[in-house]
């Protein structure tokens, strides 16, 4: 899903567990994608202003929307935060770093990941196991999909209002 989908969900999650540090769930709940995708978007970016001309920002959005990796670096850094691998490793960061918040921190960055499998196809279907495997579901993709993404909207929007009416 989106990075703001994802980030509400972090707060939903610190909400439910009584924290009032909604912003670090939040943070946490998106870093798979902050720290994942910025080399896809680099190549990418780098891919669009080689092209000759002044269609860059179509050119890029093209791009971008392509779905596909340009290769294998941008490829392991996004499967690498997507996996449970990855959530181990920062579930594990937290506990040194934040011993009083790990929890919270951690749940919501593993949110994202459970978020991410049935919203994600193709390149971006979520691999759990990566690398270790490469077993992953044939998602729907959340970005071309607007009943998939209205649904999931929906459940966001239904627990929110349910935990700021207790
Ligand atoms: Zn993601």
């Amino acid at each position: 899903m989106d990075v703001l989908y994802h980030a509400l969900g972090g707060v939903a999650i610190a909400k439910s567990m009584g924290s009032p540090d909604l912003l670090a769930a939040a943070a946490a709940a998106i870093a798979p994608d902050i720290m994942g995708i910025i080399p896809f978007y680099s190549i990418k970016f780098t891919e669009a202003i080689r092209i000759p001309g002044n269609t860059f920002t179509q050119t890029y959005a093209h791009l971008l929307r392509s779905n596909k990796f340009a290769g294998t670096w941008d490829m392991a850094a996004y499967r690498s935060t997507h996996t449970l691998y990855g959530a181990a490793f920062f579930s594990l960061c937290m506990f040194v770093v934040f011993p009083d918040q790990w929890r919270i921190l951690s749940i919501s960055y593993l949110s994202h990941i459970l978020i991410d499998i049935p919203t994600h196809e193709g390149d971006f279907a979520t691999r759990i196991l990566y690398p270790l495997s490469d077993i992953h579901i044939r998602g729907l993709n959340w970005s071309t999909n607007l009943k998939l993404f209205l649904f999931f909207w929906l459940m966001l929007a239904v627990i929110m209002f349910l935990l700021w009416q207790t």
